[in-house]
């Protein structure tokens, strides 16, 4: 079994957790450490149970307590080249250099690294396999590009950025030069972007969704539990919504879908 847990998620600041019985890995950490351990305290994980830290691009909403966070942890980092060269993660302990669109095992999670359509240097996402379990974290892409679609499918769980409402993005008080990069092909998923690439699975639509990265200006839970209700009704899939403030805890999710509170 796989579990998941978000100790944040939005522009402030994220960090996911995805576990196994043996093996906890944190996908990024935008928080300070001290933050952190708050955080993690909240949802039951001491931060010395982390084995692993995967980045998956230097924005500083993901990368900007990383290098603290994998010392307070004795953990080490696990980033692309691209995201190496960013110079954001100089004077961390332990970095192992992953290439984009390669599995590799940590613990006994399979992880693979998928190259996704954002504004960084080499930006990645996360799929992670466990037994039959298949979970994936995908935020932070402009568009679901086929490579990226293809590499998420049959996952039981998904966390799916749902960044912001078009016409919301359209007439917020974001400066027009922003405006563009959000919704351009390198920025963030939409709504609606979201909702394709979940329509598009069919029949193998994940059991769970968990709904993230979701823009505190330019979108709300209303508005993506409205979009969300007719695929909800005809799938009964399960949804949860990942806050800034304080994420979602553990959720687990075997083959039929089913949700349980484990912490
Ligand atoms: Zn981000
Ligand atoms: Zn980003």
């Amino acid at each position: 079994m796989l579990r998941v847990a978000s100790v944040g998620s939005g522009s402030k600041g994220n960090a996911t957790l995805v576990a196994s019985e043996e093996t906890t890995l944190l996908i990024d950490c935008g928080f300070p450490t001290r933050e952190m351990l708050s955080r993690l305290d909240q949802i039951n994980v001491d931060i010395a149970d982390i084995d692993a830290i995967l980045v998956t691009h230097e924005h500083s909403d993901h990368i900007g307590g990383v290098a603290a966070v994998s010392k307070a942890a004795g953990a080490p980092i696990y980033a692309t080249h691209g995201t190496l060269t960013s110079g954001k993660l100089v004077g961390a302990r332990t970095i192992v250099e992953i290439e984009s669109d390669s599995e590799f095992a940590i613990g006994d999670i399979e992880v693979t690294a998928i190259t996704v359509p954002h504004d960084a240097k080499e930006p990645v996402q996360y799929v992670f396999k466990h037994a039959a379990q298949r979970v994936g974290v995908l935020t932070d892409l402009g568009m679901v590009s086929a490579h990226v679609q293809r590499a998420y499918e049959g996952c039981d769980l998904l966390l799916l950025e749902f960044n912001h409402d078009l016409a919301m993005l359209r007439r917020g008080p974001y400066p027009a030069a922003l405006k563009r990069r959000v919704s351009g092909d390198f920025g963030h998923l939409n709504n609606d972007q979201a909702l394709g690439m979940l329509e598009a699975m069919g029949e193998s639509v994940p059991g769970t969704v968990i709904a993230a990265h979701i823009s505190e200006q330019n979108n709300s839970v209303n508005a993506v539990s409205a979009l969300l209700g007719p695929l909800i009704q005809r799938t009964e899939m399960n949804v949860i919504y990942a806050t800034q403030s304080q994420g979602f805890d553990w959720i687990s999710s075997d083959a039929s879908g089913a949700v349980s509170k484990v912490a």
